[in-house]
C-alpha cells in the first residue's frame, strides 16, 4: 500500500476584531479544488495561486477540521499499528494552538471537553475512544505523554520540575527508534485519562510561559498517544502492534528568521531555527523522490522523534495556519510556499509488530500455506 506521506492541509483563520478596527481586510480567495489565491498588496505584483490536499477556509468548524482534515484515518491507522503524526506549522498568531487545542485557556480551565471550541486533539481523543469500544475482538493500552522542545531542550510537561534538568532523547536498539529517557507517561485506561493529560499539560506549559517571555511562540510540543493492541489473530496466537499518534505545535514559523537577535536570544533563535530548518530540509529531501539519500533526521531533537512517521513508518498529515491579512502577507507567502512543498511526499507505510509476534504469525500462514498446497495434490 502507497500512503500519502505528508497530506497538506490549509487552515485560514478569520479576521480578528483587532485587525478589523485597524482596517484590516482579507487577501486571500477561496476559488475551490484546494487552491488558494494570494493577491498583492502593489498593483504592479501579480497574485499568487497555491493548491493543498485541503483548505479550509475561515468559516469552518472545529469539527469541520476533524471530519476532512483525514485525522481520523490517521487514528485508525494508529489502531492498526502505524506511527503517525498531525502537525501545525505557521507564524505565531496564526492559528495553530486553536486548532489544535482551542482557544487560549480553554482547555487549561477544564472546561467541558465537549465544548463546539476545542480542537483536534480532544475529538481525536473522543474518536479514538469510538474505535477502541467498536473493535471488542482486541484489548487495548494506551499510554500517554506531552512535551516541549525549547531551545533544543526536553522539558516534561507532565513533570514541569523537568525543566530544570531537560530530558535526553536517545537511540533504542530494540524498537529502532529515537525516545525521551525518563519521560512520564500515563497509562490511559479511560478518555477521561486523556483528557487530564491534556490538561494538565497545557497548565504547565502556561506557567512555563508566564515565566519567560513569548516562550510559547518559541517551543514545540509533542503529546504523543501510544497504541498498544492485542489481537487474537487465530485460536492460538495473538499479535501485537504498537501504533501511535503524536499531535504537534509547531514554534512560530517566523522564528527561523530571527538572526539578528543577540545573546540567548540568538542561541534561542538558532535552536528553534534549527529544528524548523531540519524539518524542512527533510521534507524537501523526502518531497524530491530521486534525490532520496542522506535525510537528517538526527540534527534536530523534533527531526529526531519524528523520524519514525516521516521515515515511512507512518502516515503525517500537516496543517499549515495563516492569518489573512496584509501585515502578515510575507509571513503568509512563506507559509503558503513551505507548505505546497510538503505536499509531493509519497511513502509505504509499515505495521510496527512485535518481532516474536510477526515471526509465529508468519510461520503460522506458512504451514496454512502448505497444508492447503498439500490438500491440492
Ligand atoms: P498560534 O498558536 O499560531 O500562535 P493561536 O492559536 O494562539 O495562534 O491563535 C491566535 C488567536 O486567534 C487566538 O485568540 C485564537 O483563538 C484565534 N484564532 C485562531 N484561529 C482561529 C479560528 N479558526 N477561529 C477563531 N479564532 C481563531
Ligand atoms: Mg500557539
Amino acid at each position: 500500500m502507497i500512503a500519502i506521506l505528508i497530506h497538506q492541509q490549509l487552515r485560514v483563520r478569520p479576521i480578528s476584531d483587532k485587525e478589523r478596527s485597524h482596517g484590516e481586510r482579507m487577501l486571500l480567495e477561496f476559488p475551490g479544488k484546494g487552491q488558494v489565491i494570494c493577491h498583492n498588496t502593489t498593483p504592479s505584483q501579480k497574485s499568487k495561486v497555491f493548491s493543498y490536499n485541503v483548505v479550509f477556509e475561515p468559516e469552518a468548524t472545529q469539527e469541520d477540521v476533524l471530519e476532512f482534515s483525514g485525522v481520523k484515518r490517521l487514528l485508525e491507522m494508529a489502531v492498526e499499528g502505524f506511527s503517525c503524526t498531525a502537525f501545525c506549522y505557521g507564524q505565531t498568531g496564526s492559528g495553530k494552538t486553536h486548532t489544535l487545542t482551542g482557544p487560549p485557556g480553554l482547555v487549561e480551565r477544564g472546561t467541558s471537553p465537549y465544548s463546539p471550541e476545542h480542537g483536534l486533539v480532544v475529538r481525536s481523543f473522543v474518536y479514538l475512544f469510538r474505535l477502541i469500544n467498536e473493535r471488542p475482538d482486541s484489548h487495548f493500552i494506551l499510554k500517554a505523554s506531552f512535551l516541549e522542545i525549547y531551545n533544543e531542550k526536553v522539558i516534561d510537561l507532565l513533570n514541569p520540575g523537568s525543566a530544570r534538568k531537560p530530558l535526553q532523547v536517545r537511540w533504542s536498539k530494540e524498537t529502532r527508534g529515537f525516545y525521551v529517557e525518563n519521560l512520564f507517561t500515563v497509562d490511559c485506561e479511560q478518555l477521561d485519562d486523556l483528557f487530564a493529560v491534556l490538561e494538565e499539560g497545557m497548565r504547565n506549559r502556561a506557567v512555563g510561559a508566564h515565566a519567560m517571555n513569548a516562550h510559547s511562540s518559541r517551543s514545540h510540543t509533542i503529546l504523543c498517544v501510544r497504541v498498544r493492541r492485542d489481537l487474537r489473530a487465530d485460536a492460538d496466537v495473538t499479535c501485537s502492534t504498537h501504533g501511535k499518534i503524536n499531535f504537534v505545535d509547531l514554534a512560530g514559523s517566523e522564528m527561523t528568521k530571527r538572526t539578528h537577535s543577540t545573546g540567548k536570544t540568538l542561541e534561542e533563535a538558532n535552536n528553534i531555527n534549527r529544528s524548523l530548518m531540519v524539518l524542512g530540509y527533510c521534507i524537501a529531501q523526502l518531497s524530491d523522490g530521486r534525490k532520496r539519500g542522506h535525510i537528517p533526521y538526527r540534527d534536530s531533537k523534533l527531526t529526531k522523534l519524528l523520524a519514525d512517521s516521516l521515515a515511512g513508518n507512518g502516515v503525517t498529515l500537516m496543517i499549515a495556519c495563516i492569518a489573512p491579512t496584509r501585515s502578515n502577507l510575507s509571513e503568509t507567502v512563506n507559509t503558503l510556499r513551505y507548505a505546497s512543498r510538503a505536499k509531493k511526499i509519497k511513502s509505504k507505510p509499515i505495521v510496527k509488530m512485535d518481532a516474536r509476534d510477526a515471526l509465529i504469525l508468519s510461520l503460522k500462514r506458512e504451514v496454512e500455506a502448505l497444508h492447503a498446497e498439500n490438500q491440492h495434490l
